[in-house]
């Protein structure tokens, strides 16, 4: 009867979406949602430690936190002229947009395969969504990309850069090609910034029509929820305006805040993450192919992947299967790059599991 009720009433693609699945993970060795595997110094957790239990936490945060801000601004090298809005991770930024740009009839264009969000979020919000395939090589293909363009005229680009799940960054030239084409928004999404060469940052004041994303997941902070969106300042004025009032925190601003004062401890680690991933590449190679990678995880394609998964995850080792994901992710899977002794367990463990 309530079933029935629910069903009814539930808008249909709602019903027929899965919900974003997240793994049981305890005891286990945990590669698979990009985490940094390290701790902070100690005479940090102590600091974070004082500055929460100093906090008012019978108050609403600061609902605009334009000392967080500044920090940001500053380590993250955001333009001059431009400004920065916060989002409960970048997730809920990709909502903001998806919200603010969803006009009757309005297009998201991505690629694919890519972060499954844009697509997730795309339904959620009623837009339709448009999803070019990617090269075999999982590089952009260019003349489809133009021509979905000139064809659906997208309000909203998503593009990852670096990608996820393939890891690879997409050419620049490309990216620059999409952006001039394009009539709507490009969103560059930099989650994977802190470990590949490039990004786009500095290009903000050249075109009107893109904005940078980042979270701060990945570099560290994956259990506080910040991430941010940069650009122009007439894009954040209007895109402020969907941002529900207290979307961070308190006990997040604070920490950021502090963390974002030692961010070179952070950095470190995401230069420590990057030697390790080249090692644990070279390694990977004599079992898999494996994919180019400026990301801090590690696409990789070997027979029976599903098998040998479920033989890791029975190993205690958990990382994420993406063979059913897309067609071109047969047989793919992704590990995160972990400590060195992580990484060493996980080819031990892989080594078992295809013997
Ligand atoms: N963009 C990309 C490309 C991602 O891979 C992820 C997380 N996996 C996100 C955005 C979302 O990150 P968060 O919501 O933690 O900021």
């Amino acid at each position: 009867m309530s079933s029935a009720l629910v069903h009814n009433l539930i808008r249909p693609e709602l019903l027929a979406l899965h919900a974003y699945h997240v793994p049981e993970s305890s005891g286990m060795i945990k590669l698979d949602a990009m985490e940094n595997p390290y701790h902070l110094p100690q005479f940090l957790r102590d600091e974070i430690a004082s500055v929460l239990s100093g906090s008012e936490i019978n108050r609403y945060p600061d609902p605009d936190p334009f000392a967080l801000k500044e920090k940001i601004r500053k380590a993250e090298a955001v333009p001059e002229g431009c400004d920065v809005l916060l989002g409960n991770g970048s997730d809920e930024l990709i909502q903001m947009l998806a919200m603010a740009l969803n006009k009757p009839g309005s297009v998201l264009l991505s690629v694919e395969p890519s972060f499954v969000m844009y697509r997730m979020i795309a339904t959620f919000v009623g837009m339709r969504y448009v999803g070019v395939q990617l090269m075999p090589d999982f590089s952009l293909d260019i003349e489809a990309m133009l021509a979905a363009i000139e064809r659906d005229r997208p309000a909203l680009v998503f593009l990852a850069y670096p990608n996820n799940p393939t890891g690879n960054l997409f050419s620049a030239e490309d990216v620059r090609r999409i952006i001039d084409a394009s009539p709507g928004l490009v969103v560059i999404d930099e989650a994977y910034y802190a470990f590949a060469s490039d990004s786009f940052m500095k290009h903000l004041v050249d075109y009107p029509n893109l904005l940078v994303m980042r979270t701060f997941s990945k570099l560290g902070m994956a259990g506080l929820r910040l991430g941010f969106l940069a650009g122009r300042s007439e894009w954040i004025e209007e895109l402020e305006k969907l941002r529900l009032p207290y979307n961070v925190g308190v006990l997040p601003q604070r920490a950021a805040g502090l963390l974002l004062d030692h961010h070179g401890i952070l950095l470190q680690q995401a230069d420590q993450i990057k030697k390790d991933r080249a090692i644990l590449h070279r390694e990977l190679q004599a079992l898999a192919e494996v994919y180019p990678s400026e990301a801090n995880f590690l696409l990789f394609r070997m027979e029976n992947a599903t098998a040998v998964f479920d033989r890791l995850k029975a190993r205690g080792m958990l990382i994420k299967n993406l063979s059913n994901a897309h067609a071109m992710l047969k047989d793919c899977l992704r590990v995160t790059v972990g400590t060195p002794l992580e990484c060493q367990k996980f080819i031990e463990a892989l080594q078992e599991s295809v013997a």
